[in-house]
Formats: structure tokens, sequence, C-alpha cells
């Protein structure tokens, strides 16, 4: 299959092109389909499947067509991407600003991890954010000072979820999750699947989608 059968927009075809990712890997095949659908995922991914551009396009496409519209009077952020460590957060911002790059500036994705100054994350999101990628200390403390609202996101991605518990982030995943509306499109990606995160599986996610690859 290639990337046109999967209901992408130019925009993005035309950036896969530039990238010269000639067909989707396996774990994109099967789930673009769905995600743009509006489906909940849950998939067992490793690093190097593809899975970041698995739902990194479909929420960018959501977003440039208005599905994801952002509120720009007040700090709030449609997609948000929670992943365990700063080295992905920087990494999946990458890579989602790079699949950004035919959208002209449009869509505004933010990095949000401990380990440096808040100031300059702080600035980043005012006025919000499309997509917020971060880890869930740094996040928490973005919202207790009021830089980031979590009302409006309708659409979440917990990368690496296994490592996310695994790293005690537990109670802070916890506590996000309170804050935002129960009404969203969550996938949930994981190498592994001990108890924790099936029993986050079936907490979070509404009739998902099942992907191994
Ligand atoms: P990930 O599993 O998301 O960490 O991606 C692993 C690597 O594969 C990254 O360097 C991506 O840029 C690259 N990649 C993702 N999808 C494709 C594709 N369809 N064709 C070629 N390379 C890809």
């Amino acid at each position: 299959s290639n990337f046109n059968e999967l209901g992408l927009i130019p925009e993005l075809i035309a950036r896969l092109s530039d990238l010269e990712y000639t067909q989707p890997t396996p774990i994109q095949a099967k789930a673009i389909p769905s995600i743009l659908a509006g489906h909940d995922l849950i998939a067992g991914a490793n690093t190097g499947s593809g899975k970041t551009a698995t739902f990194a396009l479909p929420i960018l496409q959501k977003i440039s067509q208005g599905a994801l519209k952002r509120d720009t009077k007040g700090n709030y952020v449609s997609a948000l991407i929670l992943v365990p460590t700063r080295e992905l957060a920087t990494q999946v911002a990458d890579n989602v600003k790079s699949y950004s790059a035919h959208f002209n500036g449009a869509i505004k994705t933010v990095a949000v991890f401990g380990g440096v100054s808040v100031n300059t994350q702080m600035q980043a999101l005012r006025g919000g954010a499309d997509i917020i990628v971060a880890t869930p200390g740094r996040l928490l403390d973005l919202i207790s000072s009021n830089a980031i609202k979590l009302d409006k996101v309708n659409t979440l991605v917990l990368d690496e979820a296994d490592r996310l518990l695994s790293l005690g982030f537990t109670e802070e995943l916890a506590n996000l999750l309170a804050l935002m509306p129960a009404k969203k499109q969550t996938m949930l990606f994981s190498a592994t699947f001990p108890e924790q995160v099936k029993l986050l599986t079936q907490e979070l996610l509404n009739d998902p989608i099942e992907i191994q690859v």
C-alpha cells in the first residue's frame, strides 16, 4: 500500500515524499485510516516501527482541516502527546514539526519537559498551542502556574505507556487525566503490556482498535 491510499491530505503526502518515505510501515498502514476516522487505538509497537508518524500525521491532518480548532483566547491545547523522557519529548516534537513543513507555520507545536528553564516554555505556550509534546511532571508545573489548560484537549496520545508508568509517573498521569475532558480521541502506544498498562487501557480507551506489530 502507499500513503495516498490511507486518506492523507496533499500537504502531508508532499512532505512524506520530501522525506523519501516511499511506503507506510505496517503500523502506519493499519492504524492511520482508523485514527483519521476518529477511533481510539491501542498499539503494541516499538521504537523503529514508525509509531511517531502513525499518531502525528492524523493529528496534523485534523488540525489543518479545522477539526481540532485551537481556542486562542486562553492558553489551551488541542492535542496532547505524553512521553516518558525529555529526549523523547524533543525527538517527537521535532518529528511533528518536520511533518508540518507544508502547513506554512499554521500549526503550533510546543515541547514541554523538565531539566531546563521553565520561562522559555511558559512564553512558548502564550496563546496556547495546537500540539504539546510533554513529560508529565513539567506539564503539571506549567498547569499550576496557569501557563496552559487541558480543558479543551480533544486528542490524547500516550507514547511508550509502559515506560510512562514504570518511571513512576502513575500519579502525575492520573492528575493530568482528571484535567482533560472525558470525550476525546485517545491513542496508547506501548512496547509491553504489563498489568498496570492493561488497567490504564481499560480505564481510558473507548472501544479501541487494537494493533500489534
Ligand atoms: P519511530 O518508530 O516513530 O521512532 O520511527 C523510526 C524511524 O523511521 C524515524 O527515523 C522515522 O523518521 C522513520 N520512518 C517512519 N516512517 C517511515 C516510513 N514510512 N518510511 C521510511 N522511514 C520512516
